[in-house]
């Protein structure tokens, strides 16, 4: 029998009347039956979250530091469970760059974050007056979350709120509640009632969270079109609001890489998690004489990556989540075949069970053919040839996206100099896809608002406050 998660609201279980059934991407067997969420239940979550508000924005900081350490601790006692839960409902393997993996970097980010500070200053103190600058907490915090990393993303929004003294409801994607539903149910013991609310449910609860009164700032992390209905829902009641959106990131391949040496990085870069990552390196530019030498690199890697049930050991690569990912990635593969596309591997999705696409590397296109311009979010690259570096730059800048991008070589000087000509929040060099507590990441463009992670994320679930006084 399947389990019936449950939500959590005001510090006890919510029960929801009805269920839907939430399958493993792999095999198409049942994980659990996920409550669907009301606008009534969203109301008792954000109630209790106003209510628990009150109290906790007077925690001392020694109380809000004690809770993110708690909330590491929990999450390092059940990482094991969590961790075999996020395979089993998202597809990513156990182990590599898996569920173990993003059990880790909660208990990390959580810890991290805890540990941060905010302290007031003073900005004058003279002879006319004394001006101290305090960081408030903004209130009631939504979160939205989407599937693709689902725990980590969670803490990533949940832990500076609960940080700066805000009170939070988060809303985890349809498609991969149980593990957030799990995770905050365990988190929930870290702090009073009603500071940490879960539920879930269809998009429709996401929208009416975006738009609802009481909620003073929205953090949501989903696609570039989601991220824009979410700011308009916010702007009658003027939230603030952090948007991390999705990306196209470019890579560009300099004349003098080193690629027995660079291909490991350059391969998980863009295929961490089947490709289905936000900052995931999506399309890449090569010099002419590199063509051959990066193909056969890509081919052979891939060749040596099991892909496979992520709960099965040696699997490095697991299916696309959904049905509705695995259509998108055939699409655009196909798309990319009628216009010029060369197949160089891949390009056949598996027969089922499960939404196994394989990985796909694809030769002969030019920016305007769709699996080049757009977010494919799977296991395709495209690998664009380029004679020019000023055309490869264009090229990679050609974009409404800005979350990052990267460049690959040996030259420092040349490195860092086309590492300046690309548009994006973050640019790698000889490495993609990598995020870190202490290292502000964010989109510019269409990619995102705001930053999150480090003091300059923690400050955005902060209002300034400034306290002047005559002397
Ligand atoms: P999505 O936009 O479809 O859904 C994200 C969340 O928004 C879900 O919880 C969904 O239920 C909710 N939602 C749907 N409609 C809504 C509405 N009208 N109002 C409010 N909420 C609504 O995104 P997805 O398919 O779950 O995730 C994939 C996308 O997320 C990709 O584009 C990826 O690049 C992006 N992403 C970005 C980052 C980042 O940090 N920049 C990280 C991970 C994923």
């Amino acid at each position: 029998m399947a389990r019936k998660y449950e939500m959590h609201i005001g510090g006890r279980p919510v029960a929801a009347s009805a269920h839907r059934e939430i399958k493993n991407p792999a095999t198409g067997a049942t994980v659990g039956l996920c409550p669907i969420g009301t606008l009534e239940h969203l109301e008792q979550a954000v109630d209790a979250a106003a209510a628990a508000f009150a109290k906790w924005r007077r925690s001392s900081d020694g109380e809000r530091r004690a809770a993110c350490e708690a909330m590491a601790g929990i999450l390092t006692q059940h990482a094991s469970e969590l961790a075999a839960l996020v395979t089993q409902e998202q597809g990513k393997p156990l182990k590599g760059i898996g569920s173990e993996f993003e059990l880790g970097g909660c208990a990390a980010w959580a810890s991290y974050t805890g540990a941060l500070e905010l302290p007031s200053k003073v900005i004058e103190d003279s002879a006319t007056k004394h001006v101290e600058m305090l960081r408030e907490p903004i209130g009631v915090v939504g979160s939205i979350t989407p599937w693709n990393w689902p725990l980590i993303i969670a803490i990533w929004h949940l832990a500076p709120a609960i940080r700066t003294g805000n009170t939070v409801v988060i809303k985890p994607s349809p498609f991969t509640p149980l593990g957030t539903l799990r995770m905050i149910e365990l988190l929930a013991q870290a702090v009073p009632p009603g500071v940490l609310n879960v539920v879930a449910g269809d998009d429709e609860l996401g929208a009416a969270l975006s738009r609802h009164p009481k909620i003073q700032k929205v953090v949501f992390t989903g696609s570039a079109s989601t991220g824009r209905k979410v700011m308009a829902s916010a702007a009658p009641t003027l939230k603030h609001l952090t948007l991390e959106l999705g990306g196209n990131d470019a890579g560009i391949v300099l004349p003098d890489a080193d690629m027995d040496k660079l291909i490991a990085p350059m391969f998980w870069g863009s295929f961490i998690n089947s490709g289905q990552t936000c900052a995931a390196l999506k399309r890449l530019y090569v010099p002419d004489a590199m063509y051959e030498r990066v193909c056969k690199a890509f081919i052979d890697f891939a060749r040596a990556t099991p892909m496979g049930d992520g709960m099965q050991p040696g699997t490095q690569l697991g299916p696309l989540q959904n049905e509705r990912q695995f259509r998108k990635v055939i699409e655009l593969v196909e798309d990319a075949k009628r216009h010029g596309g060369d197949i160089l591997l891949g390009g056949e999705a598996q027969k089922g069970p499960g939404y196994f696409y394989p990985v796909t590397l694809v030769g002969g296109l030019e920016n305007g053919v769709r699996l080049v311009d757009e977010e494919q979010f799977g296991p395709a690259l495209p690998i664009v040839r380029y004679r020019r570096l000023e055309d490869a730059i264009a090229w990679a800048n050609d974009t409404d996206y800005g979350l990052s991008a990267s460049v690959w070589g040996s030259d420092r000087a040349q490195l860092n100099a086309v590492a300046r000509q690309l548009e994006a929040g973050t640019v790698f060099i000889n490495k993609h896809a990598e995020v870190a507590p202490n290292i502000p990441f964010g989109g510019i463009k269409g990619s995102g608002l705001g930053v999150e992670f480090a003091q300059e994320g923690l400050e955005a679930y902060t209002t300034i406050k400034i306290i002047n006084a005559a002397t």
